[in-house]
């Protein structure tokens, strides 16, 4: 089961604090999207919202058209998954996937084949009797997920769900999530504040920052231009470079770049390492100097200092087959596309 999710002018107060500012939000039926941004901008809260655990001082949250605003988390067609599983120890895996159908008035057997076909779906049909001291963090996350979609929710709600594993384990569970989603077609609305979780797994991705959506779209567009300064700094490593606005284009430390500017005033270029070339690029850097470089198997990321600006440090993701000297001279460039430019401040 699916439905779309809106977010129509929702603020909310702590106390004076304001966690949530008017945010307005389309997610469509079936969507993979994640809320990504750093810790406190009020990812879990407008989660909270979403579920009915918050009801919001202003704004309304409409679930398949419907207004839920004021309807309890219980009366929603959404389940949410934590990141510490809160799954009971005492039942079998079965019977921790069958409580919420339990709790529906669900009959036994269905009940059972419904488990059942939950752990499938995640990778655990023959576990169904174990208990989840039995199991490892991964398969317990598993089991939490089959339980949230036991109940055919429409929407589900997953916050930091992988937030306990460790690295190698989550990024082999964030495979297994997409994959999941796009079996059962159930909206997924996942908190996260990992960059390359939000970008590894979600059709489209909110950029939050002190209670606000500072940008939506897909992964690549967000990534290859993003609509903030934040939003650039945020999705992954960027190059920060002073710059100006000169008539039509923009004057940088290493001559002009044909670039409209967003305003006239301080603006800072914002630069992909891994669009720092060696040559073959449209903006000129220049003559710059390796100051340490470290080879990372698919590139080598590389300080630089350009001659042309002395007090700048570049870091450079470069071809993997030569990892260049400290104090080596490197001629470099950038592709013009990958470049971003923002008002400064
Ligand atoms: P994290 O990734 O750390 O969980 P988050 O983006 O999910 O962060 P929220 O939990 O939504 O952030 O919190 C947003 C802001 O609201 C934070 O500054 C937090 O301190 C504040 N806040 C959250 N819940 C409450 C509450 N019950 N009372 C007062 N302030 C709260």
């Amino acid at each position: 089961m699916t439905a779309p999710v809106t977010f129509n002018g929702v603020s909310h107060w702590f106390g004076a604090f304001h966690a949530l500012k008017n945010i307005s939000l389309e997610i469509g039926e079936g969507e993979y999207v994640t809320l990504l941004g750093p810790s406190g901008c009020g990812k879990t809260t407008l989660l909270s919202v979403l579920g009915g655990f918050i009801e919001p001082t202003e704004g309304q949250v409409l679930i398949g058209g419907r207004d839920l605003t004021h309807v309890p988390p219980a009366k929603r067609p959404t389940t949410t998954v934590f990141q510490d599983y809160a799954l009971f120890p005492h039942m079998s895996l079965r019977d921790n996937v069958a409580f919420g159908l339990r709790m529906a008035g669900v009959g036994r057997q269905e009940r059972r084949a419904r488990a059942d076909e939950q752990l499938a779906l995640v990778g655990l049909a023959d576990a169904a009797g174990k208990r989840p001291h039995e199991l490892s963090g991964g398969q317990r996350q598993r089991v939490a997920l089959a339980r949230a979609l036991a109940v055919r929710p429409d929407v589900l709600l997953l916050d930091e769900p992988l937030g306990a594993l460790d690295l190698k384990l989550r990024r082999a569970m964030q495979d297994e999530l997409k994959d999941i989603q796009r079996k059962v077609g159930t909206t997924f609305v996942h908190v996260t504040h990992d960059q390359e979780e939000a970008m590894a797994i979600a059709d489209r991705i909110v950029v939050m920052n002190a209670g606000r959506v500072e940008d939506e779209g897909a992964p690549a567009r967000i990534y290859r231009k993003p609509a903030t300064l934040f939003a650039a700094g945020f999705m992954g490593e960027m190059n920060r470079i002073p710059a100006r606005a000169s008539g039509t284009g923009v004057e940088t430390p290493f001559g002009p770049v044909d670039i409209t500017p967003p305003a006239e005033g301080a603006l800072v270029l914002c630069l992909r390492p891994e669009a720092v070339k060696h040559a073959n690029g449209t903006v000129l850097i220049g003559p710059a100097t390796v100051r340490d470089a470290a080879f990372f198997g698919t590139h080598c990321r590389v300080h630089v200092v350009p001659q042309a600006a002395p007090d700048l440090t570049i870091v450079a993701h470069l071809p993997p087959d030569r990892v260049p000297a400290a104090g080596e001279t490197l001629a470099l460039t950038a592709e013009i596309d990958a470049i971003s430019v923002f008002l400064a401040g």
